[in-house]
Formats: C-alpha cells, sequence, structure tokens
C-alpha cells in the first residue's frame, strides 16, 4: 500500500512535470507566431537626471500581448525565447522598432535597449546595431545597449570584440543589474561602459539599512572613478530619491518617476505593462 500511493505520487509529479513541459512549448510555439503577428510592442520609461530633475532618457521594455492570455510579462517569455533560439530575431526586431521609435520622438532623448546575452553569440551583432541606426536615421548617441554582468561572464574572449565594434559606432553601452553578478570590479574595468544601473534589489532596504546606504555610496564611487553616471533602478519612493539626492546619484527610474508606458503617439498599441498586478 505504502508502494503504491509512493508510485501514484510520483506518476502524479510525472504529470505535473508533463504539462509545465507541455505549457513551456506550446508558449515557444505561440512566441513564434507573435514576432510574425505583430503582438510585441515596447513600452518606455522614463529615466530622471537628479541634478536638474529632467528626464534624461527612456529605456525601452519588450511586452508580449497575447491574443488569449493578455500581456505576458518579460519574465514568463524572455527565458523561452532565450531557451528556442528566437530571441535572436525578435532583439532585432526590438533593436529596429526602438530606433525607429526614438527617431520618430526626439522628445525621448537617449534610449536604452536590454541586449541577452544569447544575442552576443552572433557575430553580425554589431552590423544589425549598424543597420537599425542607418534605416532609422538616429544618431548613434542617442541609443544605449544593456548589457548584464552574467553576459559578460559568459565568454569574455566573445562578448568583449562585439562590445567594441559597437562602441566604435558611438552607441552607449550600460552595465545593468549591477550589483547582482560576480567580479562586479574586474568586469567594470575590463570594459569601457558608459553608466552603471545599479539594481532595483538595493532600493528596498535604503531606508532601513545604514549598510544598504554604505553600499549605494560605495557603487557610487566606483562611478566617480570611473568618470561614468551612476543610474538606481526601482525608485519607488520619495524617501529612498532622498537618499539617492544626498549620495549623490546621477540617475534614476523607477515607479515613482514613471511607469513603463506606450511611446507618445503609440497609445493605441496593445496595453497594459505587461507586469502582474501589484
Ligand atoms: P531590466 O532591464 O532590469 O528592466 C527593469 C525592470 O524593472 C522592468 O521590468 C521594469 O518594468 C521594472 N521596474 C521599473 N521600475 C520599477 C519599480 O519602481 N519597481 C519595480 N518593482 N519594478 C520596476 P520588466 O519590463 O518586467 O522587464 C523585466 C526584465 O526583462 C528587464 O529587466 C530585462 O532584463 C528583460 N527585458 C525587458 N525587455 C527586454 C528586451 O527587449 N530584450 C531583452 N533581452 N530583455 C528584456
Ligand atoms: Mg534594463
Ligand atoms: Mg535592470
Ligand atoms: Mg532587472
Amino acid at each position: 500500500r505504502a508502494k503504491s500511493s509512493a508510485t501514484r505520487g510520483l506518476s502524479f509529479y510525472h504529470a505535473e512535470m508533463d504539462a509545465a513541459e507541455r505549457h513551456r512549448r506550446r508558449m515557444k510555439d505561440e512566441l513564434r507566431l507573435a514576432l510574425a503577428e505583430g503582438q510585441f510592442h515596447l513600452l518606455c520609461q522614463v529615466q530622471v537626471n537628479l541634478q536638474t530633475g529632467e528626464p534624461c532618457g527612456h529605456e525601452m521594455l519588450l511586452r508580449w500581448n497575447h491574443p488569449e492570455r493578455g500581456p505576458v510579462p518579460p519574465a514568463e517569455f524572455i527565458p523561452l525565447a532565450e531557451e528556442s533560439g528566437l530571441i535572436l530575431p525578435i532583439g532585432e526586431w526590438v533593436l529596429r522598432e526602438a530606433c525607429a521609435l526614438a527617431a520618430a520622438n526626439p522628445q525621448l532623448g537617449r534610449v536604452a535597449v536590454n541586449l541577452s546575452a544569447v544575442q552576443f553569440s552572433q557575430p553580425d551583432l554589431p552590423r544589425q546595431v549598424e543597420q537599425a541606426l542607418a534605416a532609422s536615421g538616429l544618431p548613434a548617441g542617442r541609443l544605449e545597449l544593456e548589457i548584464t554582468e552574467s553576459t559578460l561572464m559568459l565568454d569574455r574572449s566573445r562578448t568583449l570584440p562585439l562590445l567594441e565594434r559597437i562602441k566604435a559606432l558611438g552607441v552607449h553601452v550600460a552595465i545593468d543589474d549591477f550589483g547582482t553578478g560576480y567580479s562586479s570590479l574586474g568586469t567594470l574595468r575590463s570594459f569601457p561602459f558608459d553608466k552603471i544601473k545599479l539594481d532595483r534589489s538595493f532600493m528596498a532596504e535604503l531606508d532601513t539599512s545604514p549598510q544598504a546606504v554604505g553600499i549605494l555610496r560605495a557603487v557610487i564611487g566606483i562611478g566617480r572613478a570611473l568618470e561614468i553616471p551612476v543610474l538606481a533602478e526601482g525608485v519607488e519612493t520619495q524617501s529612498q530619491l532622498e537618499h539617492l539626492r544626498a549620495e549623490g546619484c546621477d540617475e534614476v527610474q523607477g515607479y515613482l518617476l514613471g511607469r513603463p508606458a506606450p511611446v507618445p503617439g503609440q497609445e493605441n498599441a496593445p496595453s497594459g505593462d505587461g507586469t502582474l498586478a501589484a
């Protein structure tokens, strides 16, 4: 009896695995169609200069408006797109779309686009960037590419030469989610980044923990040493903003300053910011 219930438990487990795996496969198939059917769009989130209080740029964030499920957040579909390789055509679409939107909307300032580590498997990534700029007429200085530390950790000998070629175009390169990866200091010295984006996980404790304030101060010190601005991500409260101002943080981004929203003139694109309701 004990054995049969153990077996039942096991097959239940397998059935659950199968269901999860079926769901993932279906999502991958649907992702393939999504690009062809125009189910993706980009939202933009403002980045504000803390000194002047003026907007200095916008991050472009990918959204998938699924015909039945509605908005699917990137955390749910980017990993699947990476596994299936679909992130390559999707990433190329994001680049071209972001450049086109930026060119048509000078008030957006510099636009920041997220790159997946998988995109660095393509030796022609710099050419894709160049073509997105040329097709839109966007000056290279108005484009910033965001990469995470983990991207650099994958295979430096491959990523660094591609990044060098991208930077040579005049495009900015920012390090995203800083503080969540490994060997951050070595990473920062190995490549001339234009901006540090401090991960939003550091914001949560800013109000309660002197250590968090100390870390913030240290990261701003690194930015000063490298002569590049530090942007704090995920700023949600006025008191976080006051800490950041007091420590001399250069730029801020977060719900307090503005939620991800459609680009002006694109309001008729499928709505919803694709994140789960809080
Ligand atoms: P990320 O690049 O670190 O983007 C910032 C994320 O934080 C966004 O989530 C944004 O909506 C969210 N956020 C902004 N302000 C706040 C805040 O005050 N509080 C909180 N809790 N969250 C805030 P989103 O749009 O869901 O994107 C999640 C991640 O998906 C991004 O993190 C990025 O890694 C990835 N992603 C988004 N678009 C693309 C894309 O076009 N290509 C690739 N490869 N990845 C993308
Ligand atoms: Mg980002
Ligand atoms: Mg980030
Ligand atoms: Mg993040």
